[in-house]
């Protein structure tokens, strides 16, 4: 079994920080650790392209030790692999504004404050202004990822045929 996930580019940690500053102001105090998903996850037939996840006290402990991050991280965000690479750079700062509008940050609570919150509709009222220019631009991504899953496997598929051949 190989390892799943995988750490993400500089580039990709860069673009979070900027989506981070100019659109989540109250998560200016929150850890995030993002790492690349080698692995397709799907959700009602549909490609998984980024999650979000909260820390518990068991990962904020065992991550309480890396650089920046005293207290461990506060959340999680995955990205898959494949479709952030095939990704521009206007989709990727969409897919991960969309991830951080699932955080919430709790004024009240002063053990955790930083909370999840499930959409409001298949996404978030906030988003559909931003992303008017292509309201559906997740439908879209996900099919061209799901293609790109869909080819490597009809390419695996191709390759054991060759040697199957060879063989007999
Ligand atoms: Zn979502």
């Amino acid at each position: 079994m190989g390892i799943r996930y995988e750490e993400v580019t500089k580039e990709a940690g860069k673009l979070l920080d900027e989506v981070q500053i100019k659109y989540f102001p109250e998560l200016k105090n929150a850890k995030i650790i993002m790492l690349f998903d080698l692995k397709k996850r799907s959700s009602g037939g549909r490609v998984v392209l980024g999650r979000i996840m909260k820390t518990n006290d068991l990962l904020r402990h065992l991550t309480k030790n890396e650089a920046e991050a005293v207290e461990g991280y506060d959340y999680i965000v995955t990205l898959d692999k494949q479709g952030w690479n095939a990704m521009g750079n206007d989709d990727k700062v969409r897919l991960l504004r969309h991830e951080l509008r699932h955080t919430y940050y709790d004024i009240e609570s002063e053990s955790n404050p930083y909370k999840l919150i499930d959409h409001s509709i298949t996404d978030f009222y906030e988003e559909v202004e931003l992303n008017k220019d292509d309201p559906r631009w997740r439908e879209r991504l996900a099919t061209v990822v799901g293609d790109i899953y869909e080819q490597q496997k009809e390419e695996r598929r191709q390759e054991k045929n060759k040697k199957r051949k060879k063989k007999g």
